[in-house]
């Protein structure tokens, strides 16, 4: 469970951020998450909702994740494309040069306090 692993390393730092901030209660926690991280929304939300609980500061925090749309940048032709929709296989040229531009990340956008 890859999911379990960022939520436990997210409530640290939130605890850690709360801390250095004098936050005594997070209200809500606005994370993107990449299309092709390999992240499942609904594993990540439940395992968010078990382990928020051993900090009293996110004990009723909401997260809210935003999903980043993957791309990817195809060098021969210098062109990106979507990757879910087309994978590797970039249609125009094959084999292309290609490389995953963004859509791997797991970024916390926006905490809000109480
Ligand atoms: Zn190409």
């Amino acid at each position: 469970m890859h999911e379990m692993g960022i939520v436990v390393h997210l409530a640290k730092t939130l605890d850690q951020t709360a801390k250095e901030e004098g936050l005594t209660k997070i209200g809500s926690v606005t994370l993107q998450v990449g299309e092709v991280s390999g992240i499942v929304t609904d594993l990540f939300t439940d395992a968010w909702d078990y382990f928020k609980k051993k900090y009293p500061v996110l004990e009723e925090s909401e997260l809210i994740l935003e999903t980043i749309p993957a791309v990817t940048w195809c060098d021969s032709c210098k062109r990106t494309y979507e990757t879910v929709k087309y994978g590797k296989e970039w249609p125009y040229c094959h084999p292309g040069e290609t490389w995953l531009l963004r859509g791997n990340e797991c970024i916390i956008k926006e905490i809000e306090a109480e």
